[in-house]
Formats: C-alpha cells, sequence, structure tokens
C-alpha cells in the first residue's frame, strides 16, 4: 500500500479538514504526491512571478488558513503523462464521492485539470458555497 512521504504530510496538514481526508483515503489506492498545501505570502507572490499561479497574495485559495487548495501529483512525478494526471483525478473524484455519501467530507471540489483555459493539472480547491 503506497503511503504518504513525510514532506507530502507536511503540505497536507495544511490544508482543509476535507482535502485531508480524500487525499488519506486516497493514498491507500494509489500513490501520489502533495506537492503543495498552504503558500504564504512570499510563497505566493513567487508562484505569480513564475507564472505557476495568476494571482497574487492573499487571492489563491492556497493562502486560505486552512488551505483551501491542494496540488498533487502521481508518483514518481511525470508531468508530460496527461493520463495519469487524469486518472487520479477520477480517482480522487470518486473517494470524494463516497467520502460524501458517507457524510465524512461535506466540501465539492474543483479540478484545475478540467479547466478549459491554462488546464492546472495538479491543483484541486473547493467549491465556493
Ligand atoms: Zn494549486
Amino acid at each position: 500500500m503506497p503511503k504518504f512521504s513525510k514532506t507530502s504530510l507536511a503540505r497536507l496538514a495544511t490544508c482543509h479538514p476535507d482535502l485531508q481526508s480524500v487525499c488519506n483515503e486516497l493514498i491507500k489506492q494509489y500513490d501520489f504526491s502533495v506537492l503543495e498545501g498552504r503558500r504564504g505570502e512570499q510563497a505566493q507572490n513567487a508562484a505569480y512571478k513564475q507564472g505557476t499561479s495568476k494571482v497574487r497574495y492573499p487571492h489563491s485559495a492556497h493562502n486560505k488558513i486552512p488551505s483551501l487548495a491542494v496540488d498533487i501529483a502521481p508518483y514518481p512525478i511525470d508531468w508530460q503523462n496527461i493520463s495519469r494526471f487524469n486518472e487520479m483525478l477520477i480517482r480522487f473524484d470518486t473517494v470524494a464521492n463516497i467520502l460524501r455519501a458517507e457524510g465524512i467530507i461535506t466540501s465539492e471540489f474543483v479540478y484545475g485539470g478540467k479547466w478549459a483555459h491554462l488546464k492546472d493539472w495538479p491543483h484541486i480547491e473547493i467549491k465556493e458555497k
């Protein structure tokens, strides 16, 4: 059974409990890494400069406490292999549906990989109600 590295666990700990619940369940069946949880001001503005985020601090879901977004990637990471990212998102969504049906989580999620423009495959955020 796959399990998280200490780095992934530390990043996941900065995320909303519902994101944690889905990730902690998904890791039992699928190996992936947590690339980012919460981003503070410096990290957010660095991501903005690098072009990996479209907004400055504090406007990203990654800037909230706890973070309302998580970035994850299949392990080992192959950025060219989009079908693996797609499979990971399908699995994430399936686990999320089960946990929601069980009343363990209440959040719905938005997947950056489903955005029509500028797909952000690792990015998953909680849908605003
Ligand atoms: Zn993200």
